[in-house]
């Protein structure tokens, strides 16, 4: 648990309205989201949620439209009123800041940028509304072009900036002023695949070099893997789990978990046994072996998960991994880079299998003997 200590600010004795007492957590996380939730009527647009960021991370709410995550943003960025809890920022109670008193800079997918002002001026605004003097701005503003690498487009209007360029524009003013915190919502999602794929990167490493803590939202898995420190994974208003991406795709915490990153394979049964952290399913006649990803007893019905790059498929006799079961071949495509088998398990299900792409590879016709290991077997048992 952390400490929180009350610090009380010093208020004059005629002072006729004597300010709320300034809370600061000790053990200072960057952003501190405790308990809070949003209801609008009957229906929780967020339900009560938890998350801790550390100074220089990144963190991506990843979800599908609707599970939460611009009504999080908004709450974090004071746009939207919570109906409970609580929002540290830097260590300080933000829950009843107005927005331009809270140390963030925000980011979204529309440019937002004023079309009367100059890029300059733009870049300047957040610096101005704080008061900086001339000089401190026209510095700050400097740096900022050099390091978005468009000191040339000073000048320039927002209307003569192609969209990329717009959103650049937008990233340095959401971090010219330094806040503690930087809020993004969907920032790319009206960019061309290729120019998101290169902001992505560019807004990755202009992070990482300054140490900018950053909490951004996207709906795309590509762009929440290849961006984050940690996913915050929400769901139908609630968070689902928050891992590194790597953790979240190879141990999901549950089946929405396995079904929302990447492809998976599910394979229906009972939990026959459980050994340690092994679980024994019964699939139709066969037994197979996984990792119990939850707290399920034996007899419960389950899902058993595993994604299609970690099959093998041999038209003989072999079998390369431990759990095997029989299948048909019943198409092969190649993508590009990966090359997909499809199968007709002799339980009826359809199973999907990837390899890289080879010029001279064999490919397995027939019908053939689909094996994976237990590590890549991951088994959801239902509550019973
Ligand atoms: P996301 O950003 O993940 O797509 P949102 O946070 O925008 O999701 O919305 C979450 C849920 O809250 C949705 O069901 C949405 O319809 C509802 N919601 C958001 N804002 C409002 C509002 N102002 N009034 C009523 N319902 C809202
Ligand atoms: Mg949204």
């Amino acid at each position: 648990m952390s400490v929180i200590a009350q610090v009380h600010t010093l208020v004059p004795r005629h002072a006729h309205s004597v300010p709320a007492p300034q809370v600061v957590h000790a053990d200072a996380a960057k952003l501190r989201v405790a308990g809070i939730s949003k209801r609008y009527g009957d229906s929780f647009a967020l339900r009560e949620s938890n998350l801790d960021i550390q100074t220089g991370e990144f963190v991506t709410l990843l979800g599908p439209s609707g599970s939460g995550k611009t009504t999080l943003l908004m709450m974090i960025a004071g746009l939207v009123t919570p109906t409970a809890g609580d929002i540290w920022i830097d260590g300080r109670a933000a829950t009843r800041q107005q927005p331009y008193e809270r140390d963030v800079g925000m980011m979204f997918q529309s440019y937002a940028l004023f079309p009367h002002m100059t890029v300059g001026e733009n870049i300047a605004f957040p610096l101005k509304m704080k008061g900086a003097s001339k000089e401190s701005i026209r510095k700050a503003v400097n740096e900022v072009l050099e390091q978005i690498k468009l000191p040339s487009l000073r000048n320039r209007f927002p209307g003569e900036l192609s969209g990329g360029q717009q959103q650049r524009v937008a990233l340095a003013r959401s971090i010219v002023h330094r806040p503690s915190v930087v809020l993004m919502d969907e920032p790319l999602a009206a960019l061309d695949k290729s120019l998101r794929t290169h902001m992505q990167l560019e807004i990755r490493q202009l992070q990482q070099a300054l140490g900018i803590t950053v909490l951004y939202v996207t709906h795309d898995q590509e762009e929440a893997m290849t961006m984050s420190d940690r996913i915050c994974l929400m769901n139908e208003a609630r968070i689902e789990q928050v891992a590194a991406p790597a953790e979240l795709y190879f141990s999901p915490r549950s089946v929405f978990a396995a079904g929302f990153l990447g492809e998976s394979n599910t394979l229906e049964g009972v939990i026959e046994s459980i050994e340690g952290e092994t679980a024994l399913v019964r699939h139709a006649d066969t037994v197979l072996r996984g990792r119990l990803m939850n707290d399920a007893c034996v007899g419960a019905r389950c899902r058993l998960m595993v994604r299609p790059e970690a099959l093998t498929v041999s038209d003989g006799p072999w079998v390369a991994l431990g759990n095997v079961i029989d299948a048909h071949v019943t198409s092969q495509v190649i993508g590009g880079a990966l090359a997909r088998t499809v199968m007709r398990a002799r339980t009826g299900v359809e199973v999907v299998a990837t390899r890289l792409t080879a010029r001279s590879g064999a490919r397995p016709q027939g019908d053939v003997r689909v094996s994976f290991a237990e590590e890549d077997s991951l088994v959801f048992g239902e509550a019973s």
